[in-house]
């Protein structure tokens, strides 16, 4: 038998998707454990937080349409996890470092970012005898205030004007300055377009090491140099590579779960070097407007999303223009043809990720919710305060979808008009 491993992309597929009914069971096929419990790595029981669905008092199993996805046997035990119910977790010495550089887009971690820290607790927290810890290096000014929930035990938060905007020289400076003063044991970035990739790249020449890219998945293994091995993505995403893991790591979206039962403490640190004076070879020039319209739902991160309840089609689409947003769509929209097929937002539409996603006249069934799961903030349009939708929404507004888009694209306008005057 050959030893080279082979793919199956729909399997790889399934395991990349939390959504997908057979997720779960897949992936504790593959740690050989049940359900929602398996064996972690370190020889430790691990819960899976995000089971689709748990048993109700009544016992009856419910779907959780918050987004909160409750955990099913956490749930079931009458013991739900909130924020304050987690696990406070100091590590006055550590052991070692793990260093993240999350991409931080609009000043917030982004999903991606959350999975890279899961993935940097997973190396940290391996011997809970001699645990590292989690040190995050944050660049230019950010908004977040869950960095310690994320898994942040350090954080080195470096906010001078040179860091903003597209400065990779100034902060690759600065990552090198981070590699003299501490050694970080593992340096994790995201396999991202938004700036991790080409940092992470400029990293490793810098640093002259080989790094794995593409990863999405770690298993503990003890004859691997780091204790660990990877598997990655490669040959324009048609092959997996088993590999040991090495110190520097550009991982892939969905390389491990989010931390969401500790919380860190994410205490300041000051870096004992001088950083290298600012290089201005690079001049950043600011973001170039582009056309909402062109950009690919699964990339876009202002979404307004039309469904049934949308009664003037022109309104819609002049308020998108107004407000910058991508439109996307419910199925129903789509097969009523108010709206192109590749704008079908959903199980057997496109994924979003959006930051903001603004459903109109969308009442919220099960397989439009699996397609806005990766939504930070959902807002919901709808004349039904009982719909699904305003259950999962974070901000609803109930009435008419033509009088409340109208009113929306009033208020755009004279704002800009007042800062128009202002100026
Ligand atoms: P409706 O369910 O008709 O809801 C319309 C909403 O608009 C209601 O909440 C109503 O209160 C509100 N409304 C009505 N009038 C107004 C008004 N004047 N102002 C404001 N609100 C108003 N659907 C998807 O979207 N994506 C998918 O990928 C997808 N995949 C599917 C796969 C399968 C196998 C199946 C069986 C179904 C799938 N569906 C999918 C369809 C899905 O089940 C729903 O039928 C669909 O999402 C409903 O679309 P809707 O919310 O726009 O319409």
């Amino acid at each position: 038998m050959t030893e080279i491993p082979r793919r199956d992309p729909r399997r790889e597929w399934i395991a990349r998707n939390r959504l997908h009914p057979e997720h779960r069971e897949l992936l504790a096929q593959r740690a050989g454990g049940t359900r929602s419990e398996w064996m972690g790595p370190g020889g430790l029981m691990r819960k899976d937080p995000h089971a689709l669905g748990f048993i109700g008092p009544n016992g009856i199993k419910r779907i959780d349409r918050s987004g909160g996805q409750q955990g099913g046997q956490v749930a079931a035990a009458g013991s739900v996890a909130t924020q304050d119910s987690r696990r406070v977790v100091e590590i006055p010495e550590p052991a070692f470092l793990v260093a993240v550089v999350p991409d931080m887009a609009g000043g917030r971690l982004s999903a991606h970012d959350r999975d890279l820290l899961g993935l940097a607790r997973q190396l940290a927290d391996t011997d809970p005898e001699r645990p590292g810890a989690v040190l995050a290096v944050l660049f230019g000014e950010h908004k977040d205030s869950s960095l310690g929930e994320a898994g942040i035990d350090r954080l080195l938060h470096l906010d001078a004007p040179g860091f903003e905007g597209f400065a990779p020289e100034a902060r690759l400076g600065a990552l090198v300055a981070v590699e003299r003063a501490w050694q970080p044991r593992h340096w994790l970035l995201p396999d991202s377009p938004l700036g991790g990739a080409d940092l992470g790249r400029r990293l490793v020449a810098r640093l002259g090491e080989r790094p794995a890219t593409g990863v999405w998945q770690l298993e503990a293994d003890a004859e691997a140099p780091l204790g660990w091995c990877c598997t990655a993505r490669g040959a324009t995403d048609s092959l997996d590579f088993r590999r040991p893991l090495p110190r520097l790591v550009l991982a892939l979206a969905e390389c491990a779960e989010p931390v969401s039962e500790t919380r860190h403490a994410a205490r300041g640190m000051a870096l004992p070097v001088a950083l290298p004076s600012q290089l201005a070879r690079i001049e950043d020039l600011g973001p170039v407007a582009v056309d909402p319209a062109g950009v690919a739902l699964s990339e876009a991160e202002f979404i307004l999303s039309a469904g049934n309840g949308v009664g003037d089609w022109a309104g819609f689409h002049h308020a998108a223009r107004v407000l910058g947003a991508t439109e996307g769509a419910s199925r129903v929209a789509v097969d009523d043809g108010h709206m192109a097929r590749d704008r079908q937002v959903g199980a057997t539409g496109t994924w979003v990720s959006a930051r903001v996603y603004v459903a109109v006249g969308i009442s919220g069934a099960i397989q439009h919710l699996q397609g806005i799961q990766g939504c930070d903030k959902v807002v919901a349009i709808n004349m039904d305060p009982g719909c699904d939708m305003i259950k999962r929404a974070d901000l609803a507004v109930i009435g008419d979808s033509t009088r409340l888009l109208e009113a929306l694209v009033a208020l755009v306008e004279q704002s800009r008009e007042e800062k128009r005057d202002a100026a």
